[in-house]
């Protein structure tokens, strides 16, 4: 691995470090948030608006843990060096791209690629 590439990948790792921090700890308030939010409401039009107050909190969850297995799925490929290059061409993929979405494993002329193909896959049947 060449040094640019590695101060590259330094200064990507502690971004994705920091967003990880951030969504692990607001995972956590927003649990801590759904078990202290157990309260019996007597008029039922509250108790239906905390309900879906309260699925809406666990959707948001969800989709943040993803984001996180995302961000853990990239933290270890800076880990072991292979992070940035396309699967598809070994280019590097533009950093734009990988911290838009970091768990990408294609650039951007790989991924357009692999879409157009799936469009011809889709039109045919
Ligand atoms: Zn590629």
């Amino acid at each position: 691995m060449n040094t640019v590439n590695t101060m590259k990948n330094e200064k990507l790792k502690s971004i994705l470090t920091e967003r990880r921090e951030k969504l692990s700890k607001e995972i956590l308030a927003a649990t801590h948030e759904i078990i202290n939010d157990e309260e019996v409401f007597a008029d039922s039009v509250d108790q239906a608006a905390a309900d879906t107050g309260r699925s809406l909190t666990v959707q948001m969850q969800n989709r943040e843990r993803e984001s996180l297995a995302k961000l853990d799925i990239a933290l270890k490929k800076i880990e072991e060096g292979s992070f940035g290059a396309c699967e598809g061409c070994s280019e590097s993929i533009s950093d734009a791209r990988l911290l838009a979405n970091p768990a990408t494993t294609l650039c951007i002329d790989c991924q357009t690629e692999l879409e157009s193909e799936r469009q011809r896959f889709n039109n045919r049947r």
